[in-house]
């Protein structure tokens, strides 16, 4: 038995830079990364926090792991989207959240914030609009100081601090995309992620598929879609990092055979943020790069935001 312990104490030890990972007790745990992120920001070091989807993968198709469902069962409070973001892992937190669990679908109930509708549906990718991610950041630390009122005052000050740069990175994303020409002032992608940062700065959007990636463009909403391009002369369109490119590859071989040549103006972070320790693998820095990378493909002028 003695040996087995201290078997598992070596393995434990040579798992040092996972360690972090695995310890769920009195953890916040939350599904996407930039609900991560900005959590973080506001706890500092007073809780750990464990992000469960991981950058890359799909959060409207991902079903969870029976180790992310262990980190969901020891959490202190789970944090999630809503909205149907997390379409079946959201139906197993409601149903945890009957059960006792605390949880908070950090972007359902805002005050003053008015919902897009798609499809019959609220539109779930309100991240995109950095001002309602801010209201995001205040839901939070009010539920953070609910179950942790010790260190309430900790997590308003942070939440300060955090909604000061949120809002010039705010005023970077207007200051931006007012400078595209505004007949170009159209945001093509593959699925519709983007329709907050669309009212909010400026843009026109069209996805070439619908509001999750779960459903197929039908051949259609491709034509028309190609239409739109080849009439309005738009430049460039988008690829995504977490959604296929095909359907998006196959509108530009159809606007080349009319004569217009469309460019991908760059890849896009729509439902997940970059790699951790790059640039992107930050809110901030995720939205950012989409709104840099838009504004200078679509022949604006943009520099990147800097804090
Ligand atoms: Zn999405």
């Amino acid at each position: 038995m003695k040996r087995i312990t201290s078997l598992l104490a070596l393995l434990s030890l040579l798992a040092g830079c996972t360690s972090k990972e695995t310890k769920t007790d009195g953890t916040i745990v939350t599904t996407i990364g930039m609900i991560a992120d900005i959590t973080r920001q506001i706890v500092g070091d007073k809780k750990e926090v464990v992000n469960l989807i991981p950058e890359g993968l799909d959060p409207h198709t991902h079903s969870p792991t029976k180790s992310e469902m262990d980190k969901v069962k020891q959490a202190d409070l789970v944090l999630y989207n809503g909205l149907h973001l997390e379409a079946k892992f959201g139906q197993i937190l409601e149903a945890r959240a009957k059960q006792g669990l605390q949880t908070l679908a950090v972007a359902e109930n805002l005050a003053d914030v008015e919902l897009l509708q798609a499809e019959g549906e609220n539109d779930p990718h309100v991240w995109n609009d950095v001002l309602i991610w801010s209201k995001v950041a205040e839901n939070i630390t009010n539920k953070l100081a609910e179950i942790d009122p010790d260190n309430a005052d900790h997590y308003r000050t942070n939440l300060k601090t955090l909604q000061n740069k949120l809002s010039k990175l705010n005023d970077y994303a207007i200051e931006s995309i007012a400078s595209i020409p505004q007949d170009k002032r159209v945001l093509v992608t593959a699925h519709d992620a983007f329709s907050y940062m669309a009212r909010s700065y400026g843009l026109t959007v069209r996805g070439v598929q619908g509001i999750s990636t779960d459903a197929e463009a039908s051949p259609r909403d491709r034509k028309d879609l190609v239409e739109f391009l080849v009439e309005k002369q738009i430049p460039a369109v988008f690829v995504e990092t977490s959604v296929n490119d095909k359907s998006i590859r196959s509108v530009i071989e159809s606007c080349a055979a009319q004569n217009h040549q469309v460019t991908i103006g760059g890849k896009l972070y729509s439902d997940c943020m970059g790699e951790k320790g790059t640039p992107e693998g930050t809110y901030i820095g995720m939205i950012n790069h989409n709104i840099t990378t838009i504004t200078n493909a679509l022949g604006g002028q943009a520099e990147g935001f800097k804090e």
